[in-house]
């Protein structure tokens, strides 16, 4: 049966009583990190902080951050709050900016979390007659385990496919009649390039929504996947730090992402001066997780850059919202001194009509910075173009459009179709060449 939220009580609790919930929790476990955790108590002494002085929510302000880099630094057990012999269990973060960090987990955490993935689920429709096809690589990635999990959880029927083998993908989706898809938006636009390439419409498969998330899609990416598969795509957030995929999630109001805040708490801070910023401005966003047993991350700096509104929602959720991360602050390319967005660049590619699949490749060339645009066409397209002999056009209309966006100039060249590497996991945007030099 189709429910509307997968725990009602928790999900619509009033905000006083929700905020209430995050201070007797946070300091509980500001103590206990504290008697459990030789890292973060060194942190808290060095400044000057002592678990009796976190007595209300506003107090959090007062404890030190932790960063990627103290993960690194701690690696592998510096951060760990419970003995081995009580955890079940170990993820690693994708690497994607440097070295992997581990996190661990004890069956209480990854019970909570594949609640969060559940909650997730239901948002998008999910109930226990659905059938959950789970494309997120399994392993120590958290995306296929995470899902996997809140699939169970709902009752759903669950197909743990993991990334790759596109078009045994499609064969399943359609023999056993998948409705929901979880996977990286990068991969969903994937599956949906490979459905038309094999003849088929999204009349040929049962479809009905996508949970994707991982890495950061646009609105235009959205509405690609949604038209190439026939379903609703849902935005899905989470970092294996915090404990994976599920700190937040979209309902059907697609207007930010319900953060689950009975188990974590969020911050917005500027990047520069590490104060905290008010509700809906844009700043980096900070988890404390104020439930986690054997990982209890307080104010871990994420490196997102987002925006927080506590607005009423209409699907009757009172956890407050994020916003679409712009991308992490790491994401952004600096080029002639100009910030740069991958999403950005996504943004003018699909409003124009071309395919989502692109690449940035920056480089330092005699002390200028070169920056380049690799971008695929679509068969149609490509055809088109070479009949018209209109490729000068295009790209003279593209380039427009990338210099209003950007406020640089790129140097573009458009590729024939299948030029550019497909992504199962976290697409790789932009090579930036002049890291290799440095
Ligand atoms: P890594 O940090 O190595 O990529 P993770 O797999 O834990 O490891 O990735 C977490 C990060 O992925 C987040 O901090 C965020 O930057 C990005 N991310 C996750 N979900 C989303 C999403 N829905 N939109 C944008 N970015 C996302
Ligand atoms: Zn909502």
């Amino acid at each position: 049966m189709e429910k509307k939220y997968f725990q009602p009580e928790i999900e619509t609790m009033p905000v006083e009583e929700l905020l209430k919930l995050q201070e007797e929790k946070l300091i509980k476990q500001v103590k206990y990190v504290y008697d459990n955790n030789q890292y973060y108590k060194k942190l808290m002494d060095e400044k000057g902080v002592k678990p009796e002085d976190i007595k209300c929510r506003a107090d959090l302000a007062k404890l030190p951050f932790l960063t990627k880099n103290d993960l690194r630094e701690a690696y592998p057990y510096g951060l760990l709050s419970k003995p081995l012999n009580e955890c079940v269990r170990i993820h690693s973060t994708s690497g994607t900016t440097g070295k992997r960090v581990v996190a661990f987990y004890t069956q209480n955490d990854v019970d909570l979390w594949e609640e969060c993935c559940a909650r997730a689920i239901v948002a998008a429709g999910g109930g226990d007659e659905d059938v959950c096809q789970v494309a997120y690589g399994y392993g120590l990635f958290t995306g296929g385990a995470g899902l996997h999990g809140g699939s169970h959880k709902v009752g759903c029927l669950t197909l743990p496919m993991s990334s790759g083998n596109t078009e045994r993908q499609i064969q399943f989706m359609q023999d056993l009649g998948s409705t929901i898809l979880c996977s990286t938006p990068s991969y969903a636009a994937y599956l949906g390039e490979k459905l038309a390439e094999m003849g088929l419409t999204p009349d040929d498969i049962k479809l009905k929504a996508g949970i994707f998330g991982a890495e950061p899609w646009t609105e235009e990416m959205r509405r690609n996947i949604e038209k190439s598969l026939g379903i609703k795509a849902y935005d899905i957030y989470g970092l294996t730090e915090i404990s994976g995929p599920g700190v937040s999630f979209e309902c059907e109001a697609q207007t930010g992402m319900h953060i689950n805040e009975d188990h974590f708490i969020a911050e917005i801070i500027d990047p520069e001066t590490g104060e905290v910023l008010p509700e809906g401005e844009e700043g980096e966003l900070v988890f404390s997780s104020i439930d986690k047993e054997a990982f209890p991350l307080l104010r871990y700096r994420t490196r997102d850059l987002c925006v927080l509104t506590r607005e009423k929602c209409p699907c009757g959720r009172t956890h407050i919202k994020m916003c679409k991360p712009k991308g992490r602050s790491d994401d952004m390319i600096i080029i002639r001194g100009v910030n740069v967005f991958p999403s950005q660049i996504e943004t003018v590619l699909l409003k124009k009509g071309y395919t989502p699949n692109y690449q940035i490749i920056v480089d330092r060339i005699n002390n200028e910075d070169t920056f380049d645009i690799n971008v695929e066409l679509s068969e149609e397209n490509y055809r088109k173009l070479h009949e018209t002999d209109g490729e000068e056009a295009a790209k003279r209309d593209l380039l427009a459009a990338m210099k209003t966006m950007l406020g640089i100039r790129p140097k573009l060249h458009l590729l024939a179709p299948k030029s550019i590497e497909r992504s199962e996991g976290k697409a790789v945007r932009t090579i930036d060449k002049r890291k290799l030099h440095d």
